[in-house]
């Protein structure tokens, strides 16, 4: 199946409210390429050289998200160009990201990463772990990010049920954050959740963002 048959036949299983970002991360120029002349505009990745290896070659209205895990040395390198960083889970991290925003001139928008998986691995913040975050001095000193919304794994499981209870908990911190922090703020409006196994329930549960990459590019190289 081609690039361009999987995205129209994904987009037609994503309700206009909830955007696709198109994770790219293995995938060459070549095959972003062919998506985004098949209309596609919003491409996620994971891997910092990666990304800075690629975009400059790539049409400069792509929006690039940044998907994975971020380590603070390497905000640098994004802060130039990035549209959206989805895994922000530390106030060290916000701070260095607002650093460098402020010295390319932007506001960088973020979403706070929870941690809802089952799995001990996975990065992300609990609830109390972000209230102290967005209660802090040193947050309300921040003047070069905006933390637009929220992002969540589920766990890896066929338990269609498990993954469903993660995808409500993370809407359910949403909704806590946005009446008690963000009442009065619009942008706070993201809800990033769901891949190419759960998007579908993501999507049930109030997802506004799926990052989707085997059903649109097919399997990665291992
Ligand atoms: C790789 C990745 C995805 C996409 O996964 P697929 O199962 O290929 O759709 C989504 N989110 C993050 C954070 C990823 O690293």
């Amino acid at each position: 199946m081609s690039i361009r048959t999987n995205l129209s036949q994904l987009l037609e299983r994503i309700p206009g409210h909830v955007r696709l970002v198109a994770v790219s991360k293995t995938k060459s120029a070549g095959e972003i390429l062919e998506a985004y002349e098949a209309g596609q505009r919003i491409f996620g990745e994971n891997k910092v050289q990666e990304l800075i290896n690629k975009q400059p070659d790539l049409p400069h209205d792509i929006q690039w998200h940044y998907v994975g895990h971020l380590q603070t040395n390497k905000v640098k390198f994004l802060a130039p160009f990035i549209d959206l960083i989805h895994a922000v889970d530390s106030l060290k991290l916000l701070r260095e990201i607002d650093k460098q925003a402020r010295k390319n001139n932007r506001v960088i928008d973020c979403l706070l990463q929870f941690h809802i998986a089952r799995e001990e691995t996975k990065y992300g913040l609990s609830l109390e772990e972000a209230r102290e975050l967005l209660t802090s001095e040193l947050y309300s000193a921040l003047t070069h990010v905006r933390i637009v919304g929220v992002m969540g794994m589920a766990t890896f499981t066929e338990d269609d049920a498990l993954v469903r209870s993660e995808f409500q908990t993370l809407r359910h911190y949403f909704e806590t954050i946005k009446s008690t922090y963000f009442s009065d703020a619009p942008y706070f409006r993201e809800i990033s959740m769901g891949m190419s196994g759960d998007f579908q329930t993501a999507i049930e549960e109030g997802s506004t963002l799926v990052r989707i990459g085997t059903l649109l590019f097919g399997e990665r190289d291992k």
